[in-house]
């Protein structure tokens, strides 16, 4: 998608936090925000096309995108990018959790401890960082909207053969969302957890093939085209639109769901 113009503005006055903002589902929901509105801090650890875009949404509206070179696992720099973010624009609304990798990949025997810990400190210590932070802010606000984006992976599908410790991250990440729901009902800050299916976007770079991964493969026959919907995997753009639904005032009533986004792929699985 272009960052170009603007087709609603119904986050006018937010200022929306989107983590692994420089690439694929992250990118896409941070144009489609900003195109809608919305102030955006733009956190990643790849600076290059992460402040590359910083330039181009802050060419579309003037000074309406920061970037930050933040790791989500890192606590000192989660806390520093969230206070630096409400300083520029003066408070927070919106939380899209979604900076993740996908790690190693192999069988459990012969996974290293910090393989595993590597995967859970990206996917989910940074989810939950990224919420510990965001949430002070929100409820000064007195209302606010977190997504967090987990996967079919660890939900429905359970057959990627290796990913283990990807799938026990996705998985954990929708029971911490239904846990925030709750506590922060009251507060009227709704969690919302997205679970897609294959989406093109640059996840494969942060893959981890363990050579024995074959080892453990159940061959599985699909039938043709693995996503019916679509022929073929979604598109970042379809995220980001159910991204700015459940940011937007238009999903006031729904908070603790499980939205899965992935074209008829897990009914598959
Ligand atoms: P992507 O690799 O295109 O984008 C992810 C971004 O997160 C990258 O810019 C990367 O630099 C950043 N990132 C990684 N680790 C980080 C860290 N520790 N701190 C800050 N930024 C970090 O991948 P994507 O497909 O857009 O992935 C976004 C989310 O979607 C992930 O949580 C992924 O698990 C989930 N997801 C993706 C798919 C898919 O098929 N692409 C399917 C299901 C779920």
């Amino acid at each position: 998608m272009s960052p170009n113009i603007a087709k609603k503005q119904r986050f006018i006055g937010k200022t929306a936090i989107i983590t692994g903002a420089g690439s694929g589902i992250g990118r896409a929901t941070a144009i489609q925000l900003a195109r809608e509105g919305a102030n955006v801090a733009l956190f990643d650890l790849v600076n290059e096309r992460n402040f590359e875009l910083e330039q181009k949404l802050n060419k579309l509206r003037k000074d309406c995108a920061l970037a930050l070179d933040v790791d989500t696992s890192d606590a000192e720099r989660m806390e520093e990018a969230v206070r630096q973010t409400v300083e520029r624009f003066g408070g927070l609304d919106i939380v899209f959790a979604n900076a993740g990798i996908n790690g190693a990949v192999g069988p459990i025997e012969e996974l290293s401890l910090s393989d595993w810990e590597h995967t859970m400190s990206v996917n989910l210590t940074g989810t939950f960082l990224t919420l510990k932070y965001s949430i002070p802010h929100l409820k000064k606000k007195g209302k606010g909207s977190i997504i967090i984006t987990s996967s079919i992976n660890g939900n429905s599908r359970f057959a990627s053969f290796g990913w283990s410790p990807y799938s026990t991250t996705k998985a954990g990440q929708v029971a911490f969302a239904k846990m925030a729901a709750l506590e922060l009902a009251k507060f009227k800050i709704r969690v919302n957890v997205i679970c897609p299916g294959a989406i093109s976007t640059n996840i494969d770079e942060s893959t981890e093939f363990n050579e024995e991964v074959g080892s453990i493969v159940i061959p599985i026959e699909f039938p043709q085209g693995a996503q019916p919907l679509a022929d073929g995997p979604g598109k970042p753009d379809n995220v980001a639109e159910l991204v700015s639904f459940l940011a937007s005032d238009e999903s006031i009533h729904i908070t603790g769901a499980q939205i899965v986004i992935d074209g008829a792929e897990s009914l598959l699985s």
